[in-house]
């Protein structure tokens, strides 16, 4: 039996992306595959409004760390937003760097008020202020509406996103919001399989990575990849060609849909799925004033075990993703981005009340899909 796969990322990966990862390889200095990573590089660039985007291979924490090593040095003060387990690693990563990093951490499922950011920078200086949009370990969402407005006051600051678990399903317009640095991986939002890293740069922040001079990361440094992105006929580190090719079809697939009707695509079934979890039981950790679109994370309820849930989720043929730091065994993640359609989501509504069925928690056949095809199928 095949199984949906409905963890954070990596998510479902639709035909014509996989189609592309088996394509024969070209040398990396092909003129055609020359010609696709330009292509790749001009949309997305163009997609998020950025002044630079970097593509490399890497995970999402490559990612965050090429935002680091290029933006501040040794002892430049950055204060980290924290909403879970990822904002936690960037404080680390942070502290790693040797910098003077101040953090604000929020009760799991909470977000830090706007109140207490202005608060922190109205009494020090910071170079950069750095959030996770989506932390996928609570489903907590930041509001970078209102982070990017205060910070609009302090020109001086730096504006890091880490947007692993949000870029191509959660609005994020870098100009807009006043983003300087957007992150992400290819695994989750975008329905590529894991291996690449997309930083995007703006302006202000290429000019920050100019006043720094020489770093020591060699791998992360854009200016060793800016010629590169200029020009992908240029060589620094091997290009993972077949991931280009299936990133340009995601691209593709993204441009064909709209970026505005796909983060509205991502709310509307979001909210269906967190509704249809509701319905059966589960409570969602994330407050719903703050809770993002491209995943759940619901708690069990008295008397479901996670992992005999999780198993028997996965006879029923979903696989999902337990629970991290001191929600594991309390929660399962269930992803719902990129490219997956009603049908998928049906299937895990309905895989979900046959389990809760077989663990004898009282359930009634239906009505969490119900409430899911309420929720998505509204007319205009
Ligand atoms: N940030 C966030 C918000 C994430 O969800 C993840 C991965 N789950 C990461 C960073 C790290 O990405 P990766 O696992 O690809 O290194």
């Amino acid at each position: 039996n095949r199984e949906l796969v409905m963890i954070p990322g990596p998510t479902p990966v639709t035909e014509p992306i996989r189609k592309q990862l088996g394509r024969e390889t070209a040398a990396f200095k092909d003129p055609n595959f020359v010609e696709d990573f330009k292509e790749v590089i001009s949309d997305l660039t163009k997609l998020w409004n950025s002044s630079e985007v970097f593509v490399v291979s890497g995970s999402g924490t490559l990612a965050m760390e090429m935002a680091i090593a290029n933006t501040l040095k040794e002892t430049d003060s950055v204060l980290v937003i924290s909403h879970g387990f990822f904002g936690d690693r960037m404080v680390d990563l942070c502290k790693r760097k040797g910098l003077d990093v101040d953090v604000l951490s929020s009760k799991w499922g909470k977000a830090i008020s706007v109140e207490e950011i202005k608060e922190k920078l109205a009494k020090k200086k910071y170079k950069a202020v750095a959030v996770t949009h989506v932390d996928t370990s609570t489903g907590v969402k930041a509001s970078l509406d209102q982070l990017g407005e205060v910070l609009d006051k302090h020109p001086e600051t730096l504006f890091i996103v880490d947007g692993v678990c949000s870029t191509a399903g959660e609005p994020e317009f870098m100009y807009e919001m006043g983003i300087d640095v957007l992150i992400t991986a290819s695994q989750k939002a975008f329905g590529v399989p894991p291996g690449l890293a997309m930083v995007w740069v703006s302006e202000k922040a290429m000019s920050r990575r100019e006043e720094i001079g020489d770093i020591c990361e060699y791998y992360l440094d854009f200016d060793r990849w800016l010629p590169v992105m200029k020009n992908p006929d240029k060589y620094f580190g091997t290009p993972p060609v077949n991931l280009i090719w299936a990133l340009k079809e995601a691209v593709q697939i993204i441009k064909n849909e709209g970026l505005l009707e796909r983060f509205k695509r991502h709310q509307i079934r979001g909210r269906a799925v967190q509704k249809a979890l509701e319905g059966l039981g589960f409570e969602i950790l994330a407050e719903e004033n703050v809770r993002a679109s491209t995943l759940s994370n619901p708690l069990y309820p008295e008397g479901i075990e996670d992992g005999e849930f999780r198993k028997v989720l996965k006879e029923e043929g979903v696989v999902v993703a337990g629970g991290l730091g001191p929600y594991a065994g309390k929660l399962f993640r269930l992803g719902h981005m990129g490219n997956i359609d009603t049908n998928e989501l049906v299937t895990v509504i309905s895989a979900i009340e046959r389990t809760l069925f077989r663990l004898d928690y009282p359930v009634e056949f239906g009505k969490g899909i119900n409430i899911l095809l309420e929720n998505i199928m509204k007319k205009e």
